[in-house]
């Protein structure tokens, strides 16, 4: 099934100077599927997991991108799928549990060159993260954040995530969950990410065009990725996902850049099947982190001279 754009619709649909950039970059670092498949780790995951498609769809939107993988940084918390800087020849680092943001903000900060990907579970980015995701999107900070959502916690055997149903029984609510499922479509679109998507794991074409136009976005891109576990939860199967899921952007009065019909449809849940796609891209509602750096707007900071900066007063301060 064609789920959302081609590779070649996406950067047609880039301004023009997006096309350049990503036809310069191919000809100066020829970027091959092969050098990024060569970790020199041996892949832990279970057979059929869904981080297999993600990781996937990582490389093929690098690819797609022609951006050198030394110019990359992934960073990713704990849990499963945290694993996934392992596996990608890439810069990258598995940081702690939830705090892969602030790491991630770091890097972004010292080299503003660098194309940083961070990555973790619902557990991870919706549970012990979601200070720092808040914090990441009212900052609009210039990353790009991939969501693994299973709706469980595969690393410890299946416990109710965050993302989880109400009633939901697991090894830890054996009688149905309580709780209301976190919603991070409309987080993210109150939070003030100018890019929220949605994609699965099980189509790895389209989840890669997601990912390709979030790293080519100025600003803090999020996108929400259906996954199947397939040891700890059963319910969301490919076969369930496939059936339950239908196109956004096919949807009666779908507009990208009208951030309150996508809450309504987020919030309200009328439509029965998962809505993937591209819910919010806005270039233009407010700038992007970086853009409002007076110190990082020339020369990223690990670029610039420190010749000329004198710490001794400072130091004589604390003496
Ligand atoms: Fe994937 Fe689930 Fe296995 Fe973890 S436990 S590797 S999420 S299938």
């Amino acid at each position: 099934m064609k789920l959302v754009n081609t590779p070649e619709e996406i950067l047609k649909n880039q301004n023009n100077g997006d096309i350049e950039f990503v036809e310069n970059m191919k000809k100066e670092h020829p970027t091959t599927l092969v050098e990024l498949n060569e970790p020199g780790h041996t892949n832990q995951w279970c057979p059929g997991c869904g981080d297999f498609g993600i990781l996937f769809a990582i490389k093929k939107a690098i690819v797609t991108l022609g951006i050198d993988p030394s110019n990359v940084v992934v960073v990713s918390g704990i849990g499963c799928s945290s694993k996934l800087p392992h596996y990608i020849k890439t810069f990258g680092v598995e940081s702690l549990h939830g705090r892969a943001l602030p790491v991630a903000t770091g890097v972004k900060l010292a080299n503003k060159d660098l194309h940083v990907i961070v990555v973790g579970g619902d557990g991870d980015g919706y549970g012990i993260g979601m200070g720092h995701l808040m914090h990441a999107m009212r900052r609009n900070i210039n990353l790009t954040y991939i969501v693994h959502n299973n709706e469980t916690y595969g690393l410890t055997k299946g416990q109710t995530s965050p993302t989880a149903a109400k009633g939901t029984k697991s090894v830890s609510t054996p009688n149905g969950s309580i709780e209301t499922a976190v919603n991070p479509i409309a987080l993210a679109l109150t939070g003030g990410a100018t890019y929220i998507a949605k994609g699965f794991a099980g189509d790895i074409e389209g989840l890669s065009n997601l990912i390709a136009k979030g790293m080519l976005h100025s600003g803090f891109a999020i996108i929400d990725v259906a996954q199947p576990c397939v040891s700890y939860n059963p319910k969301m199967s490919y076969q369930w996902l496939q059936e339950n899921i239908c196109k956004v952007e096919e949807l009666s009065g779908y507009d990208m850049k009208n951030k309150i019909w996508s809450l309504t449809l987020s919030i309200e849940k009328k439509e029965q099947k998962i809505p993937i796609g591209i819910y919010y891209h806005s270039d233009t509602d407010r700038s992007a982190y970086l853009d409002e750096l007076p110190e990082d707007k020339e020369l990223a900071l690990v670029k610039q001279s420190i010749e000329n900066i004198d710490i001794e007063k400072l130091i004589d301060e604390y003496n």
